[in-house]
């Protein structure tokens, strides 16, 4: 008997949980919202709640998804910077170590006046260039790639044997004067690190305060770019693909930078989709247009919506119910669509973000997922509170995903 793969789509709502708001008469944003799909999903399918990393630690963006994948976080992941770098398209290897790095404006005394040197930067490409393939003087083993990304920001990749991600920020995050960087262990890839990263930074300084195009930036009234600020030091997380672990071929529909890179470093083919952005303006309805395409090629397509943590960062319930309310319809569009004894439908959130906190917290967040064997468990809504009452009860969450490839049928037994 011949049968048919069965496959996944994977949506994840970042920041989306949140804590009772008073103005929403003790409701969540999730409560408070329209949600007749995600409804919809909690009642056909099984539902829970997720510990992104353990209970009460707040996770970034990065673990958590890394979490959601299936990865022990505490193992694998070693910074952010690399996962930014293999997001924005740059291929590193895992020797490298990585920052997010700043075009910014300091006075001669190395005190920062603006972060970001004015956020517009037509000649983004040709400054980083003019710093792109740097050798250190202290150590000549290594080399020092730049490239521009969005707007003022960078990224820039040491490259070479002996090095560490275990270094502190030169960018001071603030007006005040650029840090020097310091190892954060005692081993000598850190020391030699941090004293590149330095020199490093002397260099951009001296390059970037005598080019001319920072001379025309100033005629045009603009700051000069005349230092690049680095932060966020990191190396590829050290993990296996899915494709490895369980056979599966994976995609993924993801705007932000970072996830991307998490999506890239668990192997997932990254697909460009029009129209689909990580801010508020996103279009849903494409995403799940092209989610439904992916489903001929791939066992498990990820998708992921960004506004409903930036709307919660900025404190606006309104916004996040909007944001709710998009990430919604893209639910209605794909349960009208998937044939649901062939396809699963999983939905949950990286993080808890509450309006009221501004920033992420260890709460769990709920998970509903529907296909071919579920066990429905009586819950009738999804929210934070309703799919506490779940079947899966509450779960740590690199737990999911073997769940998800038992459900596909691709688990190997243990014992005999
Ligand atoms: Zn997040
Ligand atoms: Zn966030």
């Amino acid at each position: 008997m011949v049968t048919e793969r069965k496959n996944i789509i994977f949506i994840v709502v970042d920041g989306l949980a949140d804590r009772p708001v008073l103005s929403l008469r003790g409701l969540t944003p999730l409560e408070a919202a329209s949600k007749p799909g995600m409804d919809r999903l909690a009642k056909i399918g099984i539902c829970g709640i997720l510990d992104i990393i353990s209970p009460g630690v707040p996770p970034g963006s990065d673990v958590a998804h890394l979490s959601l994948f299936g990865y022990d976080p505490y193992a694998v992941y070693r910074g952010r910077g690399g996962l930014e770098a293999l997001g924005a398209g740059i291929n590193i290897s895992s020797d490298d170590v990585a920052f997010r790095a700043n075009f910014a404006t300091v006075r001669e005394d190395m005190t920062v006046i603006d972060r970001r040197a004015g956020r517009t930067f037509p000649e983004g490409d040709k400054l980083a260039e003019a710093l792109n393939g740097y050798r250190s003087k202290n150590f000549p083993d290594i080399e020092v790639i730049v490239r521009h990304t969005t707007e003022h920001r960078c990224v820039v990749v040491l490259r070479g044997p002996g090095l560490s991600h275990m270094v502190s920020d030169t960018d001071p995050h603030g007006e005040s004067k650029v840090l020097e960087s310091v190892p954060l262990d005692s081993s000598f890839e850190a020391k030699k690190s941090a004293s590149v990263v330095n020199e490093f930074t002397r260099h951009s300084y001296e390059v970037l305060h005598n080019h001319p195009l920072n001379a025309e930036r100033e005629k045009r009234g603009l700051r000069p770019a005349n230092i690049l600020l680095l932060r966020g030091a990191g190396r590829l997380p050290d993990m296996p693909s899915l494709k490895e672990l369980y056979g599966l071929k994976a995609a993924c529909i993801v705007a932000n930078a970072l996830v991307r890179g998490v999506c890239r470093a668990a192997g997932m083919d990254v697909i460009e989709v029009k129209g689909v952005t990580g801010g508020f303006d996103t279009d849903t309805n494409v995403m799940g247009y092209a989610a439904l395409k992916l489903l001929d090629e791939y066992d498990l397509v990820f998708l992921h919506i960004k506004g409903t943590d930036s709307a919660s960062h900025d404190g606006d319930i309104e916004k996040k119910i909007f944001m709710i309310e998009k990430a919604d319809s893209l639910v209605s569009l794909l349960l009208d669509s998937i044939d649901l004894g062939h396809t699963y439908l999983v939905l949950t959130a990286d993080h808890t973000t509450p309006v009221s906190v501004k920033e992420h917290t260890g709460d769990p967040v709920p998970v509903a997922i529907a296909g071919p064997g579920v066990r429905s468990d009586g819950v009738k809504r999804f929210s934070e509170r309703d799919c506490a009452k779940g079947g899966l009860g509450r779960l740590q969450a690199r737990f999911l995903m073997p769940i998800l490839i038992d459900y596909l049928g691709l688990s190997k037994k243990y014992g005999a």
